[in-house]
């Protein structure tokens, strides 16, 4: 595919593209353009010229895009959920939900698009203010591979509902979900320039964006290292930044839980996009009262699950999504067993068979007794590795489920109120699920604490993220 600038499907300026290939079986599904700082100096300009008109439009009629753009995405979620399989490696089923999601935000923020308006305030002695809210200009948007989907959707539906426009750039191994979905809001109408995909690296496409300082804000999603160089090139230009960053989400399950209901949890929380997600479940406390009972389950239930390719039926679980993913998990597993630090109870191991021979497949994990230190407690672990620690009580459980430079989720599982005020007063993270875990619908703002992230993404709180407010006093 070529990428999108100033609305005309363009080869990079350096004539250079790479492969895109699958993570369950090696093969080529596609090639993008390898962009480079000249391409982003293209996307930032065309942006920048298409700023002037789009801003300018009501806010409505940009929503009826977005809702233009959402019906065309469902109708086309069968076509657009197997690209979206066939580069990130995911099961289809949860490819198609991811699409859905897409179309959900759009249409979430197409729908506060009507209620967009500035604010008026009487001042003492006859004065009045009015408070314009106004789009911030070329925003940047920097987004990683493994739900490219809804992580485009909390970017590109506040930020162009609210008049900005948008160079965004995928994780290298991803393009074409991107591209695909870019095409479909073109087709839907959106104006040349607002919208512009450049395809390419981290350390050149993504670097640019950071440094050019025509692009007024950047909201990135990724890594807390890449996060962290983020912040420091912003603000040489002092722009705007949300940063969605990395989490180690602890999962409490205590003694009165539903523990059927924490059990199917648990795999979902863990499993889900092979472990792949910045709100999984990365690291479980359980009472010790109940720990043995609830591992027995779990390890039940988990070694039912079926591992494939994602577009295979009855695949619960694709591979990981890259080979670095993959050598991380294996040096990761490797170093609990060498250094005695946990019991693999479940999995541990790349499967084998002549189906997972060219994949970057690796059996979902359980690690019980897992030593303090460990590096599966103190990283972040973005794979299909599940530490499960017990505790004595609640007390002890929130004060471990802290202890971690983390704090993107968290979840209780019980079935008393007190402790579930507790626990949500006292976890420290952006969001905390009752009996539950994962679940972002797009109405919730969602973002991190400590070194999780900056600011909020999604609900209404988005708007804020991408508008400026200027007072006119009179
Ligand atoms: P990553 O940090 O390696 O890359 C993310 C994006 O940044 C990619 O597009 C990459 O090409 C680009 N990039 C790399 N180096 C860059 C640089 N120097 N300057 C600018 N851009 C650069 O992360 P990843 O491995 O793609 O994604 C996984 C991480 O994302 C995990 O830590 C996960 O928890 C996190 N994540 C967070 C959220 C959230 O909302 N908090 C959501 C999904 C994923």
């Amino acid at each position: 595919m070529m990428m999108l600038i100033g609305g005309e499907w363009t080869a990079s300026c350096s004539g250079e593209t790479y492969e895109v290939r699958n993570p369950a079986n090696g093969m080529p599904v596609g090639a993008a353009p390898l962009g480079n700082a000249e391409d982003v100096k293209r996307a930032v300009d065309c942006a920048h010229e298409a700023f002037k008109k789009w801003s300018g439009i009501a806010a409505r009629e940009r929503g009826k895009i977005l809702f233009r753009a959402a019906q065309r995405v469902r109708e086309m979620q069968h076509e657009l959920a197997v690209t979206l399989t066939m580069e990130q490696g995911k099961p289809l089923k949860e490819a198609r939900d991811e699409i859905q999601g897409f179309a959900n935000i759009l249409e979430y923020y197409a729908g506060i698009s009507a209620a967009l308006d500035d604010r008026s305030v009487s001042l003492p002695k006859g004065g009045r203010c009015i408070v314009l809210r106004r789009p911030i200009g070329v925003c940047g948007a920097i987004i990683p591979w493994n739900v490219p989907a809804i992580i485009m959707g909390w970017k590109v539906g506040p930020a162009l509902v609210t008049g900005n426009t948008l160079v965004l750039k995928p994780a290298t191994t991803t393009p074409l979900t991107s591209l695909s979905l870019a095409s479909i809001l073109k087709e839907s109408g959106l104006p040349d320039g607002v919208l512009n995909v450049v395809t390419g690296r981290g350390a050149s496409v993504g670097e640019e964006m950071v440094r050019s300082p025509a692009i007024r804000k950047i909201s990135f999603t990724g890594s807390v290292e890449t996060g962290k160089r983020v912040l420091q090139a912003a603000s040489a230009s002092m722009k705007r930044v949300t940063l969605e960053l990395g989490g180690s989400d602890p999962m409490i399950v205590c003694d009165d839980a539903d523990m059927n209901k924490a059990v199917e949890g648990a795999v979902h929380g863990r499993f889900y996009n092979c472990g792949q997600t910045c709100t999984a479940v990365k690291r479980l406390y359980v009472f010790e009262s109940i720990a043995e009972e609830f591992v027995r389950r779990l390890k039940g239930r988990v070694e039912c699950l079926s591992v494939g390719n994602g577009l295979d039926e009855g695949v619960d679980m694709g591979p990981l999504n890259n080979g670095a993913q993959w050598e991380r998990i294996k040096t990761l597993v490797g170093m609990v067993k060498e250094k005695d630090e946990g019991n693999v109870v479940s999995g541990g191991k790349v499967p084998e068979g002549e189906k997972y021979k060219n994949g970057y497949f690796y059996m979902p994990t359980l690690v019980t007794d897992v030593s303090p230190g460990s590096a599966l407690l103190k990283e972040e672990v973005f794979g299909p590795v599940l530490p499960i620690i017990t505790v004595k009580g609640l007390d002890e459980a929130i004060e471990l489920a802290n202890d971690t430079r983390f704090g993107l989720g968290s979840s209780i599982w019980t079935r008393d109120i007190e402790k579930i005020r507790m626990a949500c007063e006292r976890l420290e993270s952006g969001v905390t699920w009752v009996n539950q875990h994962v679940r972002l619908p797009p109405e919730v703002p969602f973002g991190g604490v400590k070194e999780s992230g900056v600011g909020r993404e999604n609900g209404i709180e988005a708007i804020d993220a991408y508008t400026e407010l200027k007072s006119i006093i009179s």
